[in-house]
């Protein structure tokens, strides 16, 4: 059998006939159900699930978006390497295969599936709704994807086409996906928003530099931000300037306040017009900012025209509420809509303007080696950014991109993936808990004081270093990295608070360490605690089985 491409345009297999836009009375009000979402899915244009096609995300919204406002143009700020580059010539071309029927190919150098020495790609998922490691090992459910069952009309995806080249967007397949949940969990109230898949929020923030910025620029962030968004800016010649927070986030007076007394020449760089942040489980502070705040926020870079740049991989960390160390658990959502609004509001939800992308990412809820995200934004820099990654990354990894298909859109659905994230709540609940009991239990309360983290896998812990009994003829430098070693010494590791800051020329007062509730298991997470307060009481010479109030200092 002749192996399938796009000059055999890939026959539609979605039993989906209604063409019309519709519109779900509401997202949020019925459980979100897969078999549902089958017979609301538009029919999608022909040959879009072939290899290399072209997709056209407008396809695959539910809602209507006639009336709503349309993005502004961000002509303004694109850099010149945006502005100029026109895309890739041979990947265009692709759209010419689905225009004629019977065209033949001799056009792309795509090589034939036949030589793919693929056949078949089994593995074993959680089933709907059992989802831990003994469930699963017990009665997960092997889930197969074959070379040929887009022609075998057993899928709309397969090996043939998901290993071969693709385009810059990703695949039609998992990006209707990721259209779809987008436009259930935000909703976003302009008219051309779009979706398209990435290699993960780091190649996105890089990209996004890349569109928006220029060297001698500089950039909004939080005033301790994930250290690996400044290390990619920096070689750009992109600087960061940190926007003062507390422990819900980022503080829109601050930054209103700056950049109203914005001075060139003070400052050697033109005012700033991109904000990134993590609005939601910070990393590393762990705060999320709460809607109002948000909105605070998003009012403020309306007024100096700034667009937002919303890193989220930790939005669905969001966990229950913490009760203190001997309160009941709560109870979890009960319902998908119960669960999505006890979720805080994203900058995307409230983009009027498309002046937000949003990087989502499955690194932290899915697995970070899938190498799998997609970004939200205007039509306008979508485009822009789908040009980049025709000629850089060009899409994420064809087998990355038909395993996550496999589980959430033929597996799971909608309505599996919210179960799992709703699970994932739960755990992350647990080992937020384990971490609090812990510290409340090692840590000595008079140099050691946090804030419950309520989403992500971080603890924020400050250390009032001016008790420290050799401040301040040490600095604080000195102070943190002498803890450092000797939590180290003690046989635990935490991250320095000093590596996070967004500026390292901005003065600080404050003295932090990170430590997550991620990775370790339930007794070890509470033993480095453990270790972490001998450590402090060490250095800040506190007696034995003392909290620290007798601290002279
Ligand atoms: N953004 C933030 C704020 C992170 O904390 C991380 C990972 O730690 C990333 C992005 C990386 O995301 P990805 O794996 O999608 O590249």
């Amino acid at each position: 059998m002749a192996p399938p491409s796009a000059i055999d345009p890939a026959p539609e297999v979605t039993a989906i006939t209604d063409t019309t836009a519709v519109t779900l009375p509401d997202f949020l009000a019925a459980p979100i159900q897969s078999n549902e979402i089958g017979k609301r899915r538009r029919k999608a244009r022909e040959g879009q699930w072939g290899i290399a096609a072209p997709s056209d995300t407008r396809d695959f919204r539910f809602r209507s978006y006639e009336g709503k406002p349309k993005a502004k143009r961000w002509d303004h700020y694109f850099s010149h390497e945006a502005r100029v580059r026109k895309g890739n010539r041979l990947k265009g071309a692709a759209k010419f295969l689905t225009s004629k029927p019977g065209i033949i190919s001799l056009g792309g150098g795509l090589p034939s599936s036949e030589y793919f020495p693929f056949e078949e790609i089994s593995m074993k998922v959680p089933a709907k709704g059992k989802f831990s490691e003994v469930e699963t090992k017990e009665s997960g459910v092997v889930i197969t994807a074959g070379k040929h069952d887009l022609v075998n009309m057993k899928s709309t995806y397969d090996i043939a086409t998901a290993l071969n080249y693709g385009q810059g967007s990703g695949s039609a397949q998992l990006l209707r996906w990721v259209t779809e949940h987008t436009e259930f969990v935000h909703a976003p109230p302009y008219q051309d928003w779009q979706c398209t898949l990435t290699i993960g929020s780091t190649s996105g923030w890089d990209m996004t530099l890349r569109l928006m910025t220029r060297p001698g620029d500089v950039v909004l962030a939080e005033e301790y931000t994930f250290s690996a968004a400044v290390e990619t800016a920096l070689p750009l010649g992109v600087r960061m300037v940190g926007v003062p927070m507390d422990s819900d986030g980022l503080i829109p007076e601050a930054m209103d306040e700056l950049l109203t007394n914005w001075d060139l020449s003070d400052r050697g760089s033109r005012k700033p017009h991109v904000l990134y942040t993590i609005p939601t489980g910070q990393n590393p502070t762990g705060a999320t900012i709460p809607g109002p705040r948000r909105r605070a926020i998003y009012e403020v870079c309306q007024k100096h025209d700034i667009f937002i740049v919303e890193d989220e991989p930790y939005f669905f960390l969001q966990m229950q509420p913490y009760t203190g160390p001997n309160a009941p658990d709560v109870p979890p959502p009960s319902s998908h809509a119960e669960f999505l609004k006890t979720l805080v509001p994203s900058f995307l939800s409230m983009d009027i303007d498309g002046r937000v992308l949003r990087m989502d990412s499955f690194s932290k809820v899915i697995a970070p080696g899938s190498r799998v995200g997609w970004i939200t934004a205007s039509e306008q820099f979508i485009q822009k950014y789908q040009k980049y990654a025709d000629v850089s990354t060009q899409n994420p990894s064809g087998i990355s991109q038909l395993i996550m298909f496999k589980l959430l859109d033929e597996h799971w659905g909608h309505d599996g993936y919210l179960d799992w994230l709703i699970h994932m709540r739960m755990e992350y609940t647990k080992r937020r808990d384990v971490i609090l009991r812990a510290c409340e239990k090692h840590l000595p309360r008079s140099i050691v004081s946090w804030t419950p983290p309520m989403a992500g896998m971080f603890h924020w812990m400050q250390v009032d270093f001016k008790q420290h009994p050799d401040y301040p003829q040490k600095n604080i430098e000195t102070i943190e990295e002498e803890i450092f070693m000797r939590v180290i010494d003690h046989g635990a590791l935490v991250m320095r608070g000093s590596w996070f800051y967004a500026s390292e020329d901005d003065a600080h007062d404050t003295l932090f360490f990170r430590a997550t509730y991620g990775a370790a298991k339930a007794d070890q997470i509470e033993e480095a605690v453990r270790r972490f307060g001998e450590a402090i009481k060490e250095e800040f010479k506190l007696g034995e089985g003392t909290n620290g109030m007798d601290n002279g200092h």
